[in-house]
């Protein structure tokens, strides 16, 4: 293992306690990740000497705080390599982003007869929105099937996304299976049939370099708190044409150009989408995270996880009892591993895995029907990230055999 990674363990200062008298192996990753020194004293400095409100005062530390804002926005463009930095909206994560599209983009372009295609793997997030703009707009929603190892299934992506298809909206990795879509041919095959393609990067944007011009999508959308930056900030990239001609998601402060007694008008994109007062902390704080990110380098977490991963995944399968879910090739695996013991509740393996200091997150991981599909009511899941080690997957293995030899 790299040995810049052991240090970077150094940098996050929750990662030190321990829990139930065992070093902390926090494995609840694809839930939140941890913070790192630079992200918390980020958040201190801006409170201690910057605090205001934006856009609004011609005071110092009203500029100040616009410019520190602002400058988050452009460091979200460049992470993620969009065009403008107009094109970046900030919301509240991940499911305010997509709940604003439904809201905004899907109120205004979808019509009774009009098709959504969504898949088996999404997150609440991304289908409850499209499920209840399909019933009010009286649209017909469809399901991409999964293949037999968990995978999304091209072929069936290609037979579901038709010319009635209006909007496709599809994760880009899993947060139950541990495999990463290919967004780039979705795109292709979705603007093929003239149709959107919005995708849910909760789960690709912190662990894997991400370019929105190169995937070709018309919508992309991620959440701070799983990239180390604060929780309630999230981002909604999405291409200036399609924005602009959306209608706002929120009125108020902010967002307006004139409001007159019986009409207003909208100010441009982004603030159109950012009525009232802002997570300005929260923006500049994913800024902070996004530095700290960038000076390691998305390919070198991406290929750290996938060496954690090609260490953790054989020994977890080599453990009698067990079901692991989604691809059993670790090479299109990602750090994301669901898992079952037989006759053991995922409740009952999560309590006694915390006794052990190791934190995996048990239940449907927000994914009901994907539950179903796969014939669980819940699974467990470890979801590593880059602070992660080996000695965090052999405390987490070591945890399954003791369980398993206490249910016996
Ligand atoms: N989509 C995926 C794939 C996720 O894993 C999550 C979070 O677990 C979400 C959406 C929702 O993110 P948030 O709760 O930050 O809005």
């Amino acid at each position: 293992m790299d040995n810049k990674f052991q240090k970077i363990r150094n940098d996050f200062p929750i990662l030190k306690q321990k829990v139930n008298d065992e070093p902390l192996a926090y494995l609840d990753n694809a839930a939140t990740s941890q913070k790192p020194q630079a992200v918390i004293d980020e958040i201190v400095r801006y409170y201690q000497n910057d605090n205001a409100n934006t856009h609004r005062s011609v005071h110092t530390l009203g500029e100040r705080a616009t410019e520190e804002y602002e400058e988050a926005r452009g460091k979200v463009q460049k992470f993620i390599n969009a065009p403008e930095s107009r094109e970046i909206i900030f919301t509240k994560g991940t499911t305010d982003s997509l709940n604003l599209l439904a809201a905004t983009y899907g109120e205004t372009n979808i019509n009774a007869g009009d098709e959504i295609v969504v898949s088996y793997m999404e997150h609440h997030s991304n289908l409850i929105p499209w499920q209840q703009l399909a019933l009010r707009k009286h649209a017909t929603l469809k399901y991409i099937e999964l293949t037999a190892d968990g995978q999304l299934d091209m072929d069936d992506a290609s037979r579901k996304i038709t010319d009635k298809t209006k909007i496709v909206a599809i994760a880009h990795v899993s947060n139950v299976l541990g495999v990463t879509n290919d967004i780039k041919k979705l795109a292709a095959i979705t603007h093929q049939h003239n149709a959107v393609i919005i995708v849910d990067g909760a789960q690709a944007v912190p662990h894997q370099p991400v370019d929105v011009q190169a995937l070709d999508v018309d919508f992309y959308a991620f959440s701070g708190h799983k990239m180390l930056g604060p929780m309630g900030i999230g981002v909604l990239y999405g291409k200036s044409k399609l924005l602009n001609a959306m209608p706002p998601y929120q009125y108020g402060g902010e967002m307006i150009n004139f409001v007159e007694k019986y009409q207003s008008t909208w100010t441009d994109i982004p603030w159109k989408f950012e009525a009232g007062t802002q997570n300005v902390i929260g923006a500049i704080g994913l800024g902070k995270a996004i530095d700290y990110l960038t000076e390691i380098g998305m390919q070198n977490i991406a290929d750290y996880e996938h060496e954690l991963v090609s260490y953790a995944l054989p020994k977890m399968l080599g453990i009698p009892g067990i079901t692991v879910y989604g691809p059993h090739d670790s090479t299109v695996h990602n750090g994301v591993i669901s898992f079952n013991l037989t006759n053991l509740h995922p409740h009952d393996l999560a309590t006694a895995l915390d006794m052990d200091g190791v934190a995996v997150r048990a239940g449907h991981h927000c994914a009901q029907p994907l539950m179903k599909y796969l014939g669980v009511v819940a699974t467990a899941r470890a979801s590593f990230y880059f602070y992660n080690n080996r000695a965090d997957v052999d405390q987490l293995l070591q945890a399954i055999q003791e369980t398993k030899e206490f249910f016996k």
